[in-house]
């Protein structure tokens, strides 16, 4: 199976991973608190807030398909 990559537009061979650039929590600050209190690189984030500092890593989930040797792998973020 190939698919388009949104990410590059090139032609992959295998299954897309399903995957989001940030987590939820980063996605919803505003721009100005996204440069001043939060730093976000490809798997880690960190949010700083006045009472908190929240912390988040991204992996790889991997479900299982029935009747299919492979998986489907979903990029989660987890705190
Ligand atoms: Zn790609």
């Amino acid at each position: 199976m190939k698919y388009k990559c949104l990410k590059c537009g090139q032609q992959h061979e295998g299954r897309p991973s399903i995957a989001f650039d940030s987590p939820y929590h980063y996605a919803k600050l505003n721009e100005v608190d996204k440069k001043s209190i939060a730093k976000l690189s490809e798997d880690l984030c960190e949010i700083r807030h006045p009472e908190q500092t929240d912390r988040f890593i991204r992996t790889v989930l991997h479900q299982r398909i029935v009747d299919d040797c492979r998986t489907l792998d979903y990029g989660v973020w987890v705190s």
